[in-house]
């Protein structure tokens, strides 16, 4: 079959990205092997009860249920600034809303801290995108403080040699104009103007991690 250098073109980066995606799936599904004795890397940043929220007689079933919708950012220095487009800002966890299913299976005595929403005038799902699902969210925001401690590595992942180097090569084609060929496809704006570079590695992230985050998520695996 004789195809148009284009069409030719677009298909080599459309198999190239499936061979990444799969290739990253092996790579973070690797065995994930406990170490001997767990090494101090960084830092971690989460939710945590106010101390005189802490002394509250339902305390207990506060905690059961901050557990739900606790979220966890790591950083390797302790102020947890990062770099965003040429702004620092700080790295900060937020707390997830749950569904009317997940709200549902909550043990019975968490359910009253969350507040259901209405679908499209809710600021919190707006912002998420979310439109047409009502969300129970945490009623009082002001009850939970940040804790910052420090972040113990306690596994680590064992490294295909081969998979990383087929990796590195797929990820040096797929940046020479690969993403920008996918993006197209995609029907995604993307733009070359300085400044823009942004976009290469948002675009990178949108299609290969979104699985592998989710993943990563999933099984608890260690971030670092
Ligand atoms: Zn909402």
């Amino acid at each position: 079959m004789n195809l148009h250098p284009k069409e030719r073109k677009q298909k080599h980066y459309i198999a190239l990205q499936k061979e990444f995606n799969h290739r990253s799936r092996m790579k973070w599904n690797a065995t994930s092997v406990p170490l001997k004795k767990p090494i101090r890397y960084g830092w971690k940043k989460f939710f945590s009860l106010r101390a005189d929220i802490s002394n509250r007689p339902d305390a207990s079933s506060i905690r059961l249920a901050l557990s739900y919708i606790n979220n966890t950012v790591y950083s390797r220095n302790a102020d947890f600034h990062y770099r965003a487009r040429k702004q620092t800002k700080v790295k900060n966890p937020s707390l997830r809303s749950l569904s009317v299913k997940e709200w549902e299976d909550l043990p019975s005595q968490c359910k009253k801290y969350f507040v259901r929403c209405t679908p499209g005038l809710c600021n919190d799902c707006h912002k998420q995108k979310i439109k047409s699902e009502p969300r129970y969210h945490w009623r009082n925001i002001y009850w939970f403080v940040y804790k910052v401690e420090p972040h113990y590595l306690t596994h680590y992942r064992e490294v295909d040699s081969e998979n990383e180097s087929r990796l590195n090569k797929i990820m040096n084609q797929l940046d020479r104009g690969g993403w920008a060929v996918l993006s197209k496809i995609k029907g995604r704006r993307y733009r070359w103007e300085p400044g823009y570079d942004d976009s290469i590695i948002f675009l990178r992230q949108k299609i290969a991690e979104d699985e592998m985050i989710r993943e990563l998520n999933a099984t608890k695996f260690n971030l670092y």
